[in-house]
């Protein structure tokens, strides 16, 4: 008899399924025999990050040989200036996943649950699960965030809330109002986790940013990235923005040097570049135009999205025509499975060619089947 590893695994990770990441480029490229494959999978910037920060990243490879600084000090010191809050409410993380993480692992145990949306981001539920503890899963209101209920969903042993505002894969998003209701209901015991993962390409009124709201909340954590707007996903850099109470237990279980030396530097130098970013929001509201115009002219309706992608409604399985996407060459993502939305595909925005050629190829692959 064959010994089996699962049976001796702790008990939240036997039933884990390994997060899906979108297809890599090259992958498609080596299957297809093509070399013109068009990404619009993981909701990366289509110019990746700015001049500064590709000069800035380069600059800190001179220094490959030492250990990063493992408080991330000056890093720190420039986003507690733009964010007005002291650096002590500031944790970094390997990618904001990685806070996501510490959050669970800081607070989340077998004895516990974990309150979050049904069509929200896919780590919440792996995060909660990892941890053992119980996931309480409220059902959407119009593909949203139901806040009301998810308020009434806290109990005695709920330890922490997960909202995405923007949220993944829907790309709805709540009114401060909105966010201020649910604070002001949710107890104490309970970690509010707002998700900004999208903060810096939010055009829509009636949305703010949270983090201000950390000084009132000492439940709060406010989660960001440099993944999206800022164009460096491949070097995994988000933070947490928290009561110091909170960022101190945060960095118990944050691992010695969990962000490395280039992202550190990169990071610094994209925030100082808020013409990059004004620069990838402009492209960013232009594409949802182009593709939201060319979704309604085939028929499709996409839900409404202050994000850099649209998830859109399908006549058929999104699983079949995400694979006949594939074969002409485009990646998008499908949000079956783990987001619980099988007649949908996520698309992100690209440059203006690679949104038409999405638009192309998914006229085709519905003219085909319909
Ligand atoms: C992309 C994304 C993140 C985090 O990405 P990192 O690269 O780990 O910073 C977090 N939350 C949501 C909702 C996302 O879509």
């Amino acid at each position: 008899m064959s010994l089996d590893f699962v049976e001796l695994a702790a008990p939240g990770v036997r039933g884990l399924q390994p997060y899906q990441p979108g297809k890599p480029i090259e992958e498609l490229e080596r299957e297809l025999g093509l070399d013109s494959v068009v990404k619009l999978a993981s909701n990366e910037n289509p110019l990746g990050p700015g001049e500064r920060a590709r000069a800035a990243a380069r600059a800190a490879t001179a220094e490959l040989g030492r250990y990063p600084d493992g408080s991330g000090h000056l890093l720190r010191q420039a986003l507690a200036e733009q964010l007005a809050v002291e650096p002590a409410c500031l944790t970094l993380g390997n990618g904001s996943n990685d806070c996501l993480e510490m959050i669970a692992r800081a607070f989340l145990t077998a004895e516990h649950e974990a309150v979050f949306s049904a069509h929200a981001f896919a780590v919440y539920p792996l995060a909660t699960q990892a941890a053992g503890a119980r996931a309480r899963v409220c059902p959407a209101r119009d593909y949203g965030h139901d806040l009301e209920a998810m308020a009434a969903a806290v109990g005695e042993r709920t330890r922490v809330m997960f909202v995405a505002n923007p949220n993944n894969p829907t790309g709805t998003w709540l009114e401060r109002a909105a966010i201020e209701r649910l604070l002001a209901r949710v107890p104490e015991h309970c970690v509010v986790v707002l998700d900004e993962a999208y903060h810096e390409y939010v055009t829509v009124p009636g949305y703010a940013s949270s983090v201000d709201l950390v000084a009132r909340h000492r439940n709060l954590v406010v989660t960001r990235t440099f993944s999206k707007a800022h164009g460096l996903a491949g070097l995994r850099i988000g933070y947490a923005v928290s009561d110091p109470a909170i960022a101190e237990l945060l960095n118990r279980v944050r691992q010695p040097f969990n962000v490395n030396a280039v992202a550190l530097a990169a990071a610094r130098a994209a925030l100082e570049d808020q013409e990059h970013v004004a620069r990838s929001r402009a492209l960013n509201s232009a594409g949802l135009e182009q593709l939201g115009a060319g979704i309604a002219a085939l028929g499709l309706e996409a839900i409404p999205s202050a994000g850099n992608f649209l998830t859109v409604g399908l006549p058929r399985p999104g699983a079949e025509v995400y694979r006949e996407l594939l074969a002409r060459g485009v990646i998008v993502r499908p949000v079956g499975g783990g987001y619980g939305l099988p007649r949908h595909l996520r698309v992100t925005v690209g440059l203006e060619a690679e949104n038409a050629r999405f638009l192309e190829a998914l006229g085709e692959v519905l003219g085909d089947g319909r």
